[in-house]
Protein backbone atom coordinates (compact mmCIF):
# COMPACT_ATOMS: atom_id res chain seq x y z
CA UNK A 1 0.00 0.00 0.00
CA UNK A 2 1.48 3.68 -0.71
CA UNK A 3 1.01 6.42 1.64
CA UNK A 4 3.07 9.68 1.97
CA UNK A 5 4.28 10.93 5.68
CA UNK A 6 4.39 14.46 7.00
CA UNK A 7 5.70 16.21 10.20
CA UNK A 8 4.63 18.73 11.84
CA UNK A 9 5.33 19.85 15.46
CA UNK A 10 3.76 22.49 18.25
CA UNK A 11 4.43 23.44 21.73
CA UNK A 12 1.75 23.10 23.81
CA UNK A 13 0.95 23.23 27.82
CA UNK A 14 -1.24 20.41 29.69
CA UNK A 15 -2.27 19.17 32.80
CA UNK A 16 -3.63 15.74 33.31
CA UNK A 17 -6.76 15.96 36.21
CA UNK A 18 -7.15 12.70 37.21
CA UNK A 19 -3.48 11.55 38.10
CA UNK A 20 -1.42 11.60 40.93
CA UNK A 21 1.86 12.87 40.11
CA UNK A 22 3.54 15.64 38.41
CA UNK A 23 1.51 15.35 35.46
CA UNK A 24 -1.07 16.79 37.39
CA UNK A 25 0.83 19.88 37.42
CA UNK A 26 0.71 23.00 33.99
CA UNK A 27 3.72 21.83 32.08
CA UNK A 28 4.71 21.40 28.39
CA UNK A 29 5.75 19.16 25.67
CA UNK A 30 7.46 19.83 22.28
CA UNK A 31 4.81 17.72 20.63
CA UNK A 32 5.86 16.28 17.07
CA UNK A 33 2.65 14.60 15.15
CA UNK A 34 3.63 11.98 11.92
CA UNK A 35 0.68 11.81 9.72
CA UNK A 36 0.25 9.01 7.03
CA UNK A 37 -2.18 9.51 4.54
CA UNK A 38 -3.36 6.89 1.57
CA UNK A 39 -5.19 6.72 -1.10
CA UNK A 40 -5.96 5.04 -4.34
CA UNK A 41 -5.72 7.22 -7.26
CA UNK A 42 -2.08 9.18 -8.12
CA UNK A 43 -2.40 12.35 -10.05
CA UNK A 44 0.80 13.10 -12.07
CA UNK A 45 2.21 11.02 -9.57
CA UNK A 46 0.80 12.49 -6.52
CA UNK A 47 -1.34 10.94 -3.72
CA UNK A 48 -1.57 14.53 -2.74
CA UNK A 49 0.60 17.42 -2.47
CA UNK A 50 2.90 18.10 0.56
CA UNK A 51 1.64 21.48 0.65
CA UNK A 52 -1.81 21.03 0.33
CA UNK A 53 -1.38 18.46 3.40
CA UNK A 54 0.54 21.26 5.16
CA UNK A 55 -2.44 23.20 5.05
CA UNK A 56 -5.06 20.99 6.07
CA UNK A 57 -3.58 20.29 9.20
CA UNK A 58 -1.96 23.39 10.21
CA UNK A 59 -5.65 24.96 9.59
CA UNK A 60 -7.22 21.91 11.79
CA UNK A 61 -5.01 21.47 13.79
CA UNK A 62 -1.40 23.06 14.36
CA UNK A 63 -3.16 26.95 14.33
CA UNK A 64 -5.41 25.93 17.22
CA UNK A 65 -2.62 24.05 19.00
CA UNK A 66 0.28 25.56 18.90
CA UNK A 67 1.10 27.07 22.22
CA UNK A 68 -1.74 26.50 23.98
CA UNK A 69 -3.06 25.22 27.09
CA UNK A 70 -4.67 21.67 26.30
CA UNK A 71 -7.21 21.40 28.68
CA UNK A 72 -10.08 19.24 30.02
CA UNK A 73 -13.15 21.14 30.39
CA UNK A 74 -13.96 20.90 33.87
CA UNK A 75 -15.08 23.41 36.97
CA UNK A 76 -11.51 23.07 38.79
CA UNK A 77 -9.52 24.21 35.50
CA UNK A 78 -11.67 26.79 34.11
CA UNK A 79 -11.87 28.61 37.79
CA UNK A 80 -7.75 27.87 37.68
CA UNK A 81 -7.23 29.82 34.52
CA UNK A 82 -10.33 32.16 34.34
CA UNK A 83 -7.48 35.28 34.29
CA UNK A 84 -4.98 33.83 32.80
CA UNK A 85 -5.25 35.27 29.49
CA UNK A 86 -4.12 32.40 27.96
CA UNK A 87 -4.81 30.71 24.79
CA UNK A 88 -6.63 27.81 25.93
CA UNK A 89 -8.39 24.81 24.09
CA UNK A 90 -10.95 23.27 26.16
CA UNK A 91 -11.42 19.66 25.67
CA UNK A 92 -13.96 17.03 26.67
CA UNK A 93 -10.97 14.56 27.68
CA UNK A 94 -7.35 14.71 29.99
CA UNK A 95 -5.18 15.65 27.20
CA UNK A 96 -3.19 12.69 27.37
CA UNK A 97 -1.21 11.32 24.23
CA UNK A 98 -3.43 8.95 23.63
CA UNK A 99 -6.69 11.37 23.86
CA UNK A 100 -4.83 14.09 21.86
CA UNK A 101 -3.83 11.51 18.80
CA UNK A 102 -7.88 10.55 18.73
CA UNK A 103 -8.57 14.30 18.75
CA UNK A 104 -6.44 15.38 15.98
CA UNK A 105 -7.42 12.20 13.61
CA UNK A 106 -10.86 13.41 13.55
CA UNK A 107 -10.21 16.77 12.98
CA UNK A 108 -7.68 15.95 10.05
CA UNK A 109 -10.36 13.54 8.45
CA UNK A 110 -13.23 16.08 8.34
CA UNK A 111 -10.71 18.41 6.23
CA UNK A 112 -9.30 15.79 3.73
CA UNK A 113 -9.84 15.93 0.39
CA UNK A 114 -12.46 12.84 -1.26
CA UNK A 115 -10.29 9.69 -2.61
CA UNK A 116 -7.83 10.68 0.81
CA UNK A 117 -7.61 8.64 3.67
CA UNK A 118 -5.83 8.74 7.08
CA UNK A 119 -3.77 6.04 7.47
CA UNK A 120 -1.58 6.42 10.99
CA UNK A 121 -1.54 9.09 13.56
CA UNK A 122 2.01 9.26 15.91
CA UNK A 123 2.07 11.84 18.06
CA UNK A 124 5.13 12.13 20.07
CA UNK A 125 4.91 13.74 23.74
CA UNK A 126 8.52 13.18 24.25
CA UNK A 127 11.82 11.46 22.04
CA UNK A 128 10.71 8.25 23.70
CA UNK A 129 7.61 8.82 24.31
CA UNK A 130 3.96 8.91 21.11
CA UNK A 131 0.52 7.48 21.11
CA UNK A 132 -0.43 6.13 17.82
CA UNK A 133 -3.55 5.39 15.67
CA UNK A 134 -3.89 3.36 13.31
CA UNK A 135 -7.12 3.49 10.57
CA UNK A 136 -8.52 0.90 8.62
CA UNK A 137 -8.73 1.29 5.06
ZN1 LIG B 1 2.68 16.12 29.91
Amino acid sequence: MLSITKLFHFEAGHRLSNYDGPCKNIHGHSYKLHISITGEKLTNGILIDFKVLKKIVETAVINEMDHSLLLKRNELNITATENLGSKILWLDEDPTAEYLVTYIGSKIQNELPAGIRLLRLRLYETDSCYAEMEYSV
